[in-house]
């Protein structure tokens, strides 16, 4: 029955196709074919419900952005975190350059936009920056609960080529103190980071180990600490829809994170773990169609928090 629903859901939602923009930005993500839409819930009863083109795979760019920061807390701790990238939100787009004339400070940023991400990146441990990659990239496989995650090299090396703004943002964090070690290597991880590969099924399974606080579906282990858990679901509360996350808290009501590869993750506390992917963005960068999927969803299956 679950499954019907959402097939009907995603056939009713494939009509806002052609609304939206895909990114183009990055060159190689102006390929994608537009025709998609795709979903996947895991809820705590430990099933499993997919739809539409679930299994395809897209870059997660910024969805990562709670994996980076979850690995900084794993590494680091709360106190250190909150004490180098704040956690208000900016009310900016997320690559935008956001200081006061002269200075650069910790509450200018956060975990979700740009340049808390790159310097989040530098609080990763590692003796080399492949080491610190590497880690990262095995997180995401425990998270996803699929060893076979891999980085799109063609999207890496677009990013690696046409980032200048990136670039900048990370030279700005270094002059400022905000990052550790060799910049260019830092934004390498970055780069890397935001061109793993995933479908919507990993990101239902990274959503759910956040709605568990920490477990894996249909295991007793914890992979973190469940204090971790609130600290980034709050922050996907306020920050994780780009400049658009009031709008979604009102609309949808769930911690949640997107990115500009179309992909949008979904926590909700205590009952799923949603991934839900269609490639055509809105003006403020969101899944417009994944969006319009989370709408129907949360106010059919009651799911806001609020
Ligand atoms: N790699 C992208 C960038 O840094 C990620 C942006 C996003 O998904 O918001 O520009």
């Amino acid at each position: 029955m679950m499954e019907q629903f959402l097939e009907n859901l995603v056939e009713e939602c494939r009509g806002y196709i052609g609304e939206g923009n895909v990114a183009t930005y990055i060159p190689e993500l102006a390929k994608m074919d537009p025709n998609q839409l795709g979903i996947c819930v895991i809820s705590t009863t430990g099933k499993v419900y997919r739809a539409g083109e679930y299994m395809n795979p897209f870059t997660i760019q910024s969805v990562v952005k709670t994996i980076i920061l979850l690995q900084a807390l794993i590494d680091n701790g709360v106190d250190f975190v909150k004490e180098r990238i704040g956690v208000e939100a900016t009310g900016k787009p997320f690559d935008a350059i956001n200081m006061r004339a002269g200075s650069l400070e910790s509450q200018h940023i956060n975990p979700m936009v740009n340049m808390g991400a790159i310097a989040m990146c530098s609080l990763i441990k590692g003796k080399t920056e492949k080491e610190k990659f590497e880690r990262l990239l095995n997180l995401t496989r425990k998270l996803a609960c699929n060893d076979k995650i891999e980085v799109n090299q063609d999207v890496y090396l677009s990013e690696k080529r046409t980032g200048h703004k990136n670039r900048a943002l990370a030279y700005l964090l270094k002059s400022y103190g905000l990052i550790e070690g060799d910049v260019d290597e830092v934004l390498d991880t970055y780069f890397k980071a935001c061109s793993i590969s995933v479908n919507c099924e990993d990101l239902a399974c990274i959503g759910y180990c956040f709605c568990s606080h920490g477990k894996l579906p249909r295991k007793e282990e914890r992979v973190f600490e469940s204090e971790y858990a609130t600290y980034v679901n709050a922050i996907l509360t306020t920050c994780g829809m780009y400049d658009g996350s009031g709008e979604f808290a009102i609309n949808v009501g769930i911690p949640a994170k997107s990115g500009v590869g179309g992909g949008i993750m979904g926590v909700v506390p205590t009952r799923m773990g949603i991934g839900i992917f269609s490639p055509e963005l809105d003006e403020k960068g969101n899944s417009l169609a994944g969006i319009r999927v989370l709408e129907k969803l949360s106010k059919e299956m009651y799911l806001s928090i609020f």
